[in-house]
């Protein structure tokens, strides 16, 4: 392959294509035209758009190809075997589309993250995610943000979140009057049982348009003539001067060749794991980093609906994938119960059951507990072993405290009741899932509002002491969230990308 045409500089460099990369380069396309943008991602395009969801793929055979090709350069996947049964393993379960940490992911009597995974796409692993956008709640929210409301609506526009899409499937009302029933109770209006707000829409015809990367990237970015994509363009150093950035060294994964860019603006959304990577392995080491790793514990049940005819009516969608015959239910979290609960259809029973099933009648619990958060859950840097992208190597330390097992049997609880409420629960006990199968890592790049050692980058997402480098997604996030974190990361890359438009605004930019 010939070389590449990277630019020599740019105004802002942008590192990750995932949906906090995405919203970088689509509010500096709305807010500073003239600046020059470029986007590096590690992974290949494999959807189009680019950055799209898998979902949207109609040919299975295409869809599961792109998922394959999304899984990175270390997961030994086996070849030409079943979907189902490879994302199979209870220990370690992996979810079509992404790759998990093959060393490291657990420390002697820890209990690590056997979950741990990536995705290496263009579009990161919103090309294959739920779409799940619910707002934080209580001490979800983030205190020190005084227009947190303003900057989650504009994340909303940018993902195009709706509860509607889905708000009318068959037995969505069902499902909902029985959980409100169960679980009301005591809840601030606003804080009950509702339809999820999700990142798709709906097309005339009927099918649903599942948002990746490409909605935040918008034709505002698409059509914006001073902004590249470059795929496959792994990362290798964030460049610094003093106190300040200076650009990045960029490894052109289709010929090996390494270029350096020069960059006014450095913005990392690398994810929650390997953007702290890029931080260490440039000698950007803040206390903080890598610190505060919080995944969401997890506990899932199911249950088979009973009350339902098999008269239900059919969804009237033709998406293949059948999500919408009895929508997706939302029990927000509260910090009298701090934990957030997704009630959606699943596609096949996790047991065995007798009889004819009625499409949709299977419905799964999935709790998602917040962590109690500690300097010592992180991700620890190897000085001299690298990984299969010739980046550190990772080591987990992660533990559960007595705070930890608290809520997760507070949270087995609450999906018991859910559960009984909805119908018969199938399997005796709801399952703790492995941690890190949440795929919510949060804290490894916190926010916060004082150089203390506490957090890496300041509340526009600017590290500290380092001038004009950015850090963005959910690391960021400094609250333990329990609700699906990517709405607050967008949000707060929205902050991030204002305050950078507002600064090249007032300076020149780069021709
Ligand atoms: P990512 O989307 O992970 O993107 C980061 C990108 O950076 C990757 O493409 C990676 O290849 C690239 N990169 C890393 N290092 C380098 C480097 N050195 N150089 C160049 N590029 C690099 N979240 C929700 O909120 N709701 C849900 O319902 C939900 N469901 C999910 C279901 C599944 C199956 C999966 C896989 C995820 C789900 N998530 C969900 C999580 C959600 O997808 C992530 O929160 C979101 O994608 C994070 O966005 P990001 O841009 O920060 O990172």
């Amino acid at each position: 392959p010939s070389a590449r045409p990277y630019p020599a500089r740019v105004d802002v460099a942008i590192i990750g294509s995932g949906p906090a990369g995405a919203t970088y380069a689509r509010i500096l396309s709305e807010l500073s035209p003239e600046a020059s943008i470029a986007i590096f991602e590690a992974g290949p395009t494999i959807s189009d758009p680019p950055g799209s969801h898998v979902k949207n793929i109609a040919s299975v055979e295409d869809r599961e190809a792109a998922q394959r090709r999304s899984e990175g350069k270390v997961s030994a996947v086996p070849t030409g075997g079943d979907l189902a049964e490879y994302a199979r393993d209870v220990a370690r379960p992996v979810r079509p589309g992404t790759f998990l940490l093959d060393d490291g992911w657990q420390q002697p009597g820890e209990a690590g993250l056997p979950g741990l995974a990536f995705s290496s796409n263009v579009g990161g692993m919103a090309a294959h995610w739920t779409g799940a956008c619910p707002r934080p709640g209580g001490s979800e929210r983030i205190a020190f943000l005084p227009d947190m409301n303003e900057l989650l609506t504009e994340a909303e526009r940018l993902l195009s979140v709706s509860a509607e899409a889905l708000a009318d499937a068959p037995l969505a009302d069902l499902v909902r009057s029985r959980l409100s029933a169960a679980l009301d109770g005591g809840r601030a209006p606003g804080r009950q049982v509702q339809p999820m707000p999700l990142a798709v829409r709906r097309t005339d015809d009927g099918r649903f348009i599942w948002s990746g990367a490409d909605v935040v990237f918008g034709d505002e970015t698409r059509n914006n003539p001073r902004a590249q994509l470059f795929d496959e363009s792994v990362v290798v150093r964030v460049l610094t001067a003093g106190n300040e950035v200076s650009g990045v060294r960029v490894r052109d994964d289709k010929t090996g060749d390494e270029h350096e860019i020069a960059a006014r603006y450095v913005v990392v959304a690398a994810d929650a794991l390997r953007g702290p990577q890029l931080l260490f392995a440039s000698g950007i080491r803040p206390e903080a980093l890598g610190r505060y790793l919080n995944d969401q514990p997890q506990i899932v049940h199911a249950v088979r609906l009973t009350g339902v005819g098999d008269d239900t009516p059919a969804a009237s969608s033709r998406d293949t994938t059948i999500t919408a015959q009895s929508g997706v239910s939302w029990v927000p979290f509260t910090d009298e119960q701090p934990f957030h609960g997704q009630v959606m259809q699943l596609d096949a029973s996790p047991v065995p059951i007798s009889g004819d099933v009625i499409p949709g009648s299977i419905v799964g619990l999935g709790w998602f507990c917040a962590k109690d958060l500690q300097a010592s859950d992180r991700v620890e840097f190897s000085e001299d072993t690298t990984d299969a992208y010739g980046l550190p190597a990772m080591n987990i330390h992660y533990t559960f405290t007595e705070r930890d097992e608290q809520t997760l049997s507070a949270a087995r609880e609450s999906v018991v009741a859910a559960a009984r409420s909805l119908g018969e629960p199938l399997g005796e006990e709801p399952l703790t899932f492995p941690a890190g199968a949440s795929l919510h890592y949060q804290g490894t790049l916190r926010m916060g509002t004082t150089n203390d050692g506490t957090a890496v980058c300041d509340p526009t997402g600017q590290v500290w002491d380092v001038r004009g480098l950015f850090v963005a997604g959910n690391g960021v996030i400094p609250t333990p969230t329990a609700c699906n974190p990517t709405l607050t990361g967008v949000a707060l890359a929205v902050a991030g990308a204002r305050h950078i438009a507002e600064s090249i605004n007032t300076t020149s930019t780069e021709k």
